[in-house]
């Protein structure tokens, strides 16, 4: 039976990222992937619609990682690996339907010019409070480093702020947008950016998300790996190989063997068993972890019963295409074909009104389009001249029984008719914003909830978030209020992915944390460095 220190269940960026952590350290890594690809929701397609054109099938955008604890580890080997990211100064913008633009920049001086005080007032104040913002994302809060980072929030803030400070974080994106500005463009410019989140303008925590997002946007832009994210992908592959490690593809994991209360192996559904002497870490939901990867009797009940209750959020929509010109985004504004997320919407109140629809089982009729433009950031992706979109549907229902505009007929599932038909009324409907869209496309591919469904097991009903992220499923109780963190039942046996703590995205904080925490020493060598004397 092949032996290594860790071995990881599935391939995505947060076993990618905490394999190489492991063995930049010497752990010898096994990462075992079912599809026939390394990445997860990173893959890159060369020639999907047309020769020349390099697509992101999935997920596109690297802020998430750039600005992550484990780039900022890894990022020495993988900059000696040639992974190379390319940026922007205008992240992001909303095109509105008057043909009328708002466009957000890495400058806190151009950004206050366009969207006010406001903007500088809650950018300074929400940098006040930075390290404790983006440590409540980057700390495994249920544990001593958790109880920590709550003893420094106390002592900065005090009693009093601590309180104010975690009555914000419970706020809605809503609230914090008409409480922050008065005009409806700048809530039109922010609010979609909470869909990002996998949570809609009104509910409870998205104020504190989509001011997170904001001032990342400002701080880090929009950045890509040139040539694609499958760079990143070989890039990581590469630090593990060199430690001795083994990826492999078309590697289903169907047990995780355990004896004497210890994970201690996998099986594969070939019959084939891989064993672990230190760890298993499995990027999989809680449903496959505990309804089908882990015998029964092997957790106690009240575990898996939790694990049954685990939501999924909203399904989404990818929209592939190509064209053979530059786009011409009507209203003038040449900006907007430098941005690589623009935003279609008419504002707040669409936002909030399709993740209703979509909540209540309807297509939306006036979907937030969240339209990417990859070659305005990396000039690689497509041949000169020529132009790709990204098109992404984050307000879907996973079973849909209705159309909010009454046009189109539904089964409750999602049939091929069904996708198209929705994917030409989003085209049709961007067509009126980039004016030479619909004669010089070359041709699209959709992929819809139930397709996305099938290409990875972790987005039930078409959730590319792992799971829903409303606030009683995240943060301290992600992913689930009985069973919060990384630890599980089982010892040995660690649960990361975008299903934990701190949830989806290219961060790959649940592969960090979960590598820190093997890789810390045991608890007599920790007391035994602090003595006097000792380093
Ligand atoms: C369409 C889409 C667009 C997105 N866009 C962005 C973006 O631009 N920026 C951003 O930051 N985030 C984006 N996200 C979110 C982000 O990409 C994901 O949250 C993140 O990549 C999830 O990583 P992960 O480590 O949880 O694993 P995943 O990427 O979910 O990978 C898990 C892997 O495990 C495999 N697996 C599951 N079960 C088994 C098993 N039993 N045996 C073997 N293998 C198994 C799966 O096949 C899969 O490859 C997007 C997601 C999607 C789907």
């Amino acid at each position: 039976m092949a032996r290594f220190d860790a071995v990881f269940v599935g391939s995505g960026i947060n076993s990618l990222a905490g394999g190489a952590l492991l063995a930049k350290s010497g752990w010898r890594v096994c990462i075992l992937e079912r599809a026939d690809w390394l990445g997860g929701a990173i893959k890159t397609v060369d020639g999907l619609i047309a020769p020349g054109f390099t697509h992101e099938l999935y997920s596109s955008w690297h802020p998430l990682w750039t600005g992550s604890a484990a780039y900022a580890e890894l990022k020495p080997e993988l900059d000696r690996l040639g992974v190379e990211y390319l940026n922007t100064a205008l992240p992001t913008a909303t095109a509105f339907p008057d043909g009328s633009s708002a466009v957000l920049s890495t400058s806190l001086e151009a950004n206050t010019a366009a969207l006010g005080e406001p903007w500088a007032r809650q950018f300074e104040d929400f940098m006040g409070k930075a390290d404790v913002a983006f440590g409540v994302l980057g700390t495994e809060l249920w544990s001593p480093s958790g109880l920590a980072l709550g003893r420094r929030a106390y002592s900065q803030f005090g009693r009093r702020g601590l309180v104010e400070f975690g009555g914000r974080v419970l706020g809605s994106a809503r609230d914090w947008l008409t409480e922050t500005w008065e005009d409806e463009r700048t809530h039109g410019l922010l609010a979609p950016w909470v869909l990002h989140t996998g949570l809609g303008p009104d509910q409870a925590s998205s104020g504190f998300m989509n001011q997170v997002i904001a001032c990342a946007l400002q701080l880090g832009g929009m950045p890509v790996p040139k040539g694609g994210g499958i760079r990143l992908v070989e890039g990581l592959a590469s630090i593990i190989r060199a430690a001795g490690g083994e990826l492999r593809t078309e590697a289903e994991v169907e047990r995780i063997l355990v004896s004497d209360g210890r994970a201690t192996a996998v099986r594969l559904a070939d019959g084939d068993a891989v064993k672990a002497s230190r760890a298993v870490l499995a990027n999989v939901t809680p449903t496959q972890l505990y309804g089908h990867l882990l015998a029964e009797g092997e957790v106690p009940e009240p575990a898996r019963e939790a694990a049954r209750g685990f939501r999924y959020g909203r399904g989404e929509m990818q929209i592939h295409l190509a064209m053979s010109e530059l786009p011409r985004w009507r209203g003038g504004d040449e900006r907007l074909a430098r941005v690589p997320v623009v935003h279609v919407t008419p504002g707040l109140d669409a936002v909030s009104r399709a993740v209703n629809e979509a909540d209540r089982g309807l297509l939306p009729a006036e979907a937030t389009i969240v339209c990417g433009q990859p070659v305005a950031v990396d000039s690689s992706r497509a041949p000169r001249g020529s132009w790709i979109l990204w098109i992404q549907l984050q307000e879907l229902p996973p079973r849909p029984k209705g159309d909010a505009a009454g046009e189109l007929d539904t089964a409750g599932i999602w049939t091929e008719e069904l996708r198209e038909a929705y994917a030409d009324r989003i085209v049709d409907r961007l067509g009126d914003h980039i004016e030479n869209l619909a004669a010089t496309t070359i041709g699209r591919v959709v992929l819809s909830p139930a397709d996305l469904e099938a290409a990875n097991p972790n987005w039930v009903g078409g959730d590319i978030y792992g799971g829903s992220c409303a606030l009683d499923q995240n943060l301290l109780w992600r992913p689930m209020p009985a069973m919060p963190g990384h630890a599980t039942p089982v010892d040995g046996l660690f649960h990361i992915g975008a299903s934990t703590h701190p949830g989806p995205g290219l961060g790959a904080g649940s592969g960090y944390l979960a590598a820190k925490r093997l890789l810390r020493p045991p608890l007599p060598k920790r007391l035994l460095s602090k003595l006097p004397g000792r380093a």
